[in-house]
């Protein structure tokens, strides 16, 4: 079918016209095709709408009826109040607001309108204050037979303007939209066509053919993304190979050897799992996704010991110096007296011995690299690189997934993404749905969930300090975790991290050694600071969310976190993660910085959930996606019709769906070329996709 039409561009409309298609330019619509996209939010479905014989006092209802009477006057105080009163036939109802005389000017006697509010019944007459108020056009109304979308407006254009357009558009129009799915699969997958759901969003006939539609659309945002994904999964397996890297009987023990500790289960099935892939010639992309404190490290290290013993090299990233420098540690301590050859790669090397170890690696066979992300990917050539786990991978962003530069271009390493906290499913299916996915669902023996409370008041808020110098007392050590390392303009308390410090050394943990690490530290101070910290010379530790991830000082049995509603519920919980990781028992204060009564029920939260996954869900739940994933995360979602908490069975479906047309071949058939160009089209760039399937 010809789409040229659909290239029309928007100001040649009827109705249209310069003045308008700027402002239509504005919401990012310039032809035909854009104001077809442009789908409406939401529905108003008129038949909900009452008369105002039907109405119930202090609810909120949504009233339909036609202007009688317009009333705008000055009142006591120099303010004025301005009325509009409607007859919906068998009623009349009043509605007034004070100050706003600019809505008289929406509305004429005799304008349909809808009220929303929660209307009151005084002297025998209905009321409502400051209520909603959208006037309708009863050409309108006709036309979409009492459903009325709603769109995402400008200025300059009306609810009432963008209906009529979008109407006319999908009336002339939108027999020249072709669909990407082929007609046979639309009773296979249970969606209807593409053309009929544009029309059916625009101009739905029901409010069930109004969802039918959404939902075909919805399906299909879903479906080429998770096909991008999906043929990137097989575009990663089929490009180069990776090497063989086999665990025999004996290295196996080899390396159970170094760990103090037996594995645990879920350490077991991980370890088998990642051992099985890497035995094969195609590369691992996997991710091991645990709460935290189950372990992850040993699961990686072993990893990596399988590649250097198969004589090939290992690199573990991690995204800062500090991590990097504690794994290294971690590493150090647990292959004491091994031969196994190793560096730590970081930014604050000389550059003789950065020459050095960039040689070491370009060169070295068998050998285990420790490093930030940002320094191995700049510039790291590896001789024989094996296998490389990324350490906390959400904090990278989603779409890149690592490069690394190797002189034999052939050969491609194995790898393993760590993620730092448990990932709600639906985030994981999309943000990592290439990867295959290992879960450790237990923790190592005798770990005991960490007791939360939420701290509101100064009466418990000193109780808690006083709890934190008798652990100290006790031989324990405590962190104190402040939001930000400036003082802000609202200076509540403990706002800037230094301040904090210093306060807290002259009042409440006065006579404690207290230690500061923050962002802005150099490098050789906040070594230092973490180091004093380890040893025990400072007993207690006042830091910014440098410490969030992966920091491990078993002695540390507190931690007080100030303005904790300033967290995410996964940051917190990886927050408080890094106590009671020894045998004894940790304790976690939430102050409460605000009165904000939401910030503070979320909070709750963390009391009532001790497991990370369950965390991840609520939070997931209450602040959606962007925030789960935390600020640093790169890019949003490129969705644009679905939503991941109210579409999340449709999520788990198309998942399905994408993942067997790759895996049958279908994807590359003939009737399937047009539904791959779109996938190319939206993700080709984004998701580094082969051109040809
Ligand atoms: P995370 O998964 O959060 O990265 P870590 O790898 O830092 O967890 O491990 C947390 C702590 O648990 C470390 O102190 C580690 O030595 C210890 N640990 C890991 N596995 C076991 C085990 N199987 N038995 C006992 N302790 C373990
Ligand atoms: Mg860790």
């Amino acid at each position: 079918m010809d789409e040229l039409p659909l290239q029309t561009p928007a100001r040649f409309l009827p109705g249209v016209g310069p003045v308008r298609a700027e402002c239509l330019a504005r919401l990012g619509i310039e032809t035909v095709e854009d104001l077809l996209w442009h789908l409406p939010r939401d529905l108003v479905d008129l038949s909900e709408v009452r008369r105002v014989g039907e109405l119930e006092p202090e609810i909120l209802q949504t009233v339909r009826g036609e202007v009688v009477e317009l009333d705008d006057r000055r009142i006591s105080g120099g303010r004025r109040m301005s009325s509009v009163t409607i007859d919906s036939g068998d009623g009349f109802l009043k509605a007034t607001w004070f100050n706003q005389s600019w809505v008289l000017g929406r509305v004429q006697h005799g304008s349909a309108v809808l009220f929303s509010g929660k209307p009151k019944r005084r002297a025998g007459r209905w009321e409502m204050t400051h209520p909603r108020l959208q006037v309708i056009d009863a050409d309108d109304l006709e036309a979409h037979g009492g459903l009325l979308p709603k769109y995402a407006l400008t200025d300059g254009v009306t609810m009432e303007a963008m209906r009529r357009i979008t109407r006319d558009v999908a009336d002339r129009f939108i027999e020249h939209v072709s669909d990407p799915l082929p007609e046979s699969w639309l009773k296979r997958f249970d969606v209807v066509g593409l053309s009929d759901a544009l029309a059916g969003v625009h101009r739905p006939d029901s409010v069930e053919a109004y969802h039918a539609a959404r939902r075909r659309l919805i399906f299909d945002d879903l479906l080429e993304f998770l096909l991008g994904l999906a043929l990137r999964r097989r575009a990663w397996r089929a490009s180069g190979r990776a090497p063989r890297l086999p665990v025999t009987a004996k290295i196996d023990s080899r390396i159970r050897r170094r760990f103090p500790f037996e594995l645990t289960s879920g350490q077991d099935r991980a370890v088998e799992e990642i051992a099985a892939d890497m035995a094969r010639d195609h590369a691992m992309h996997r991710l091991l996704q645990a709460d935290v404190g189950a372990g992850k490290t040993a699961v990686a290290l072993y990893a990596m010991l399988v590649a250097v013993a198969a004589g090939h090299q290992a690199v573990l990233m991690a995204p800062t110096e500090l991590l990097a420098r504690q794994h290294w540690q971690t590493i150090e301590e647990l292959l004491r007296g091994s031969r196994v050859e190793r560096v730590l790669l970081t930014g604050n090397l000389t550059a003789a011995q950065r020459r050095k170890t960039l040689e070491r690696i370009s060169s070295g066979e068998d050998l285990l690299v420790v490093g930030t992300h940002a320094v191995i990917q700049q510039d790291v050539e590896f001789k024989s690189l094996g296998l490389a786990v990324i350490d906390e991978q959400h904090k990278f962003g989603v779409m890149q997934r690592s490069q690394f530069a190797r002189d034999d271009a052939s050969q491609t390493p194995h790898v393993l993404v760590m993620t730092a906290t448990p990932i709600p499913r639906s985030l994981c299916l999309t943000q990592f749905g290439d990867l295959d996915v290992t879960t450790i669902d237990d923790l190592p023996p005798g770990r005991q969930p960490v007791v939360t409370s939420v701290v509101r008041d100064k009466t418990t808020r000193d109780k808690a300090w006083q709890f934190v110098r008798e652990q100290v007392l006790a031989g324990r050590q405590a962190f104190v975790v402040c939001p930000r390392i400036d003082a802000g303009e609202e200076t509540g308390e403990g706002m800037g991290v230094e301040q904090t410090c210093q306060r807290l050394r002259e009042n409440e943990l006065s006579g404690v050694a207290v230690g500061l690490v923050h962002g802005r530290l150099d490098v050789d101070d906040k070594t230092r600071a973490m180091q004093e910290f380890r040893d025990g010379a400072t007993r207690v530790l006042v830091a910014t969310t440098v410490v969030e991830v992966g920091v491990d000082v078993p002695n540390a049995t507190v931690m007080v976190v100030y303005q904790a509603e300033r967290f995410g519920l996964s940051q917190l919980h990886q927050l408080r993660g890094r106590i009671g990781r020894g045998s004894y028992q940790g304790y976690c204060f939430l102050l409460a910085g605000r009165q904000d009564e939401s910030a503070a029920t979320r909070l709750d939260v963390l009391d009532e959930h001790t497991d990370g996954f369950s965390v991840a869900e609520a939070d997931f739940l209450l602040r959606g996606p962007g925030d789960v994933l935390g600020v640093r995360q790169h890019g949003e979602l490129p969705l644009r019709v679905a939503d991941l908490i109210v579409d999340r069975d449709l999520l788990e479906e198309t998942r399905t769906i994408a993942f067997d047309l790759v895996q049958s071949g279908e994807i590359d058939g003939e009737s399937a070329e047009r539904l791959r160009d779109r996938v190319l089209e939206r993700f080709g760039e984004l998701m580094e996709l082969p051109r040809t399937g």
